[in-house]
Parts: C-alpha cells; sequence; structure tokens
C-alpha cells in the first residue's frame, strides 16, 4: 500500500528533534510522499528547503495562511510568486479564510486569499485552501474565481453536507484528515462521505495537528505523525463501504495527478 500525505506541516519545530526519524517511520508504514504545507512567509521557505532535501519524497507547497493575513503585505506577495518558480513548489496555500480562530481580520483574510488565488491563476498552479467556519464567504470568493483556477483542494473539510456538495460542484477536491477518526466531533461526517467521488478524495494528517483519535496501541504523545495516515484511510474506507486498498489507491493517484508528481522511487536512500 502506497499512501501520500498532502497535508503535512513538517516544517513545524515539533519535529525539530526527530524530523529524519519521522519520515523514515512514514516511509516504513507506506506513506512514500508528502506535500509539506507553507503557511508562512519563513515557514513557506522552508517547506520548500525540505522538499529540496528529499526530491521526489518531499513536496512543499507556498502561502499564508488566513491567521498570519494582518502581517500579510506586498514583500510576502513576492516571496511566494518567487517560491513558486523554485524546484519542490507544487501548490499555491495554505490560503482561506478562518473564522473560527479570528487570529486575522476578516476584511484583511479575504484580501489576502484574493491575492493568493491571483497567485494561482497567474501561475496555474493547484491550490491548497482552508476554510473553517467561514464557508458563505470563501464559497463566494472561490467561485468567483474558479474557471481561472486549476485544481483545488479543499484541505481538512470538517463542513456540513450541503457545503460538501457546494464544493463539488465547484469540481474541488477534498481532502481528509483524522478530524473524521473524532468521535466527539467527526462522526457527522461519515453519513456523506460516500458523497465525494473516487476521483476527488484526498487524504492528509495534518500533522502535528488531529491525531487519529481511534490509533490502536495507544499512543501517548498528542503529536501527530505522517506515519497514522492509513488510520484515516481506513476510518474513511469504512465509512464508505469500500476496502482501504481501494481508498489507498485512489487517493494517491489523485494525489499525483494534482500535485503533479511522479511516483515514488523503489529506492530507500538513508
Ligand atoms: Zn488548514
Amino acid at each position: 500500500m502506497e499512501l501520500i500525505d498532502i497535508g503535512c506541516n513538517l516544517t513545524h519545530d515539533a519535529f525539530d528533534q526527530d524530523r529524519e526519524a519521522v519520515l523514515e517511520r512514514a516511509r516504513d508504514a507506506g506513506v512514500v510522499q508528502c506535500i509539506v504545507t507553507g503557511a508562512s512567509e519563513d515557514g513557506s521557505r522552508k517547506a520548500q528547503e525540505l522538499a529540496l532535501s528529499r526530491p521526489g519524497t518531499l513536496f512543499a507547497t507556498a502561502g499564508v495562511h488566513p491567521h498570519h493575513a494582518a502581517q500579510f503585505n506586498d514583500a510576502s506577495e513576492a516571496l511566494l510568486r518567487e517560491l513558486i518558480l523554485r524546484e519542490g513548489v507544487v501548490a499555491v496555500g495554505e490560503t482561506g479564510l478562518d473564522y473560527f480562530r479570528d487570529f486575522s481580520p476578516r476584511d484583511a483574510q479575504r484580501d489576502v486569499f484574493q491575492r493568493q488565488l491571483e497567485i494561482g491563476i497567474d501561475s496555474g498552479l493547484p491550490m491548497f485552501l482552508h476554510m473553517r467556519d467561514a464557508h458563505g464567504d470563501f464559497h463566494a470568493i472561490l467561485r468567483e474565481a474558479r474557471d481561472r483556477l486549476s485544481d483545488v483542494v479543499v484541505h481538512c473539510f470538517t463542513g456540513s453536507r450541503d457545503e460538501l456538495h457546494d464544493y463539488l460542484d465547484l469540481d474541488c477536491h477534498i481532502g481528509i484528515t483524522g478530524w473524521i477518526c473524532d468521535e466527539r466531533r467527526g462522526t457527522h461526517m461519515k453519513d456523506y462521505l460516500g458523497d465525494i467521488p473516487a476521483n476527488r478524495l484526498l487524504v492528509e494528517t495534518d500533522a502535528p495537528y488531529l491525531k487519529p483519535r481511534n490509533l490502536r496501541p495507544r499512543v501517548k504523545t498528542h503529536r501527530n505523525e505522517p506515519q497514522w495516515l492509513g488510520w484515516i484511510v481506513g476510518t474513511l474506507a469504512a465509512a464508505r463501504g469500500e476496502h482501504p486498498s481501494a481508498v489507498a489507491e485512489c487517493t494517491t493517484d489523485n494525489a499525483r495527478r494534482f500535485f503533479r508528481i511522479p511516483g515514488a522511487s523503489r529506492a530507500h536512500p538513508r
């Protein structure tokens, strides 16, 4: 089974002590490639450097998360436009709207989201998007730009059935995390995970966040790792009434097509 983690915050300082071991455990668990999320100027720079250190295995996105929208300026945009030309950068984002935390004013979030959509339009690169508690504005902004964009993924989707269908109608891909493995808040999604067409489905850990709560045996740490992506695939497959290997195969194919990346090399460079 080959899996691709399409959203992994591997530059997070939670991994500073043992990043190599984390990657090794991921590979041993069948996670053969990861897309490292760039969510700030510094984080996007680091994601690109990390991708460059493991060509063919790690890839990066370049973007600024809505949490940091208040600090976004012309230099930020110039940096992102430069980063996306560098080797290993395969998508624009993480960008979008987050009205749950509201760490940046909403008008700044909307402006910075639109500016990054323009980078996607100009570059033709796929978009890695974040939406939390902001469906109305997010959907309106995305719909307006959608025809001019290439592929789009709404990552870490946690919304309602109606929201899901709004994004499917815009021909978005849907990124599924360990949220669905959380009996306290992900159960409602199980009724409509089967609505997602197989060719629009992507899987991600969002590590170090959102450790799957159904991990067995239990592990003490709160930190999530890409090695546990298989638990998300298993939960997703059960909700869809499909075999885990079928979900693994289609999500891996989708990830390679979406991010335009080659198959994993068989070699195990240590
Ligand atoms: Zn996100």
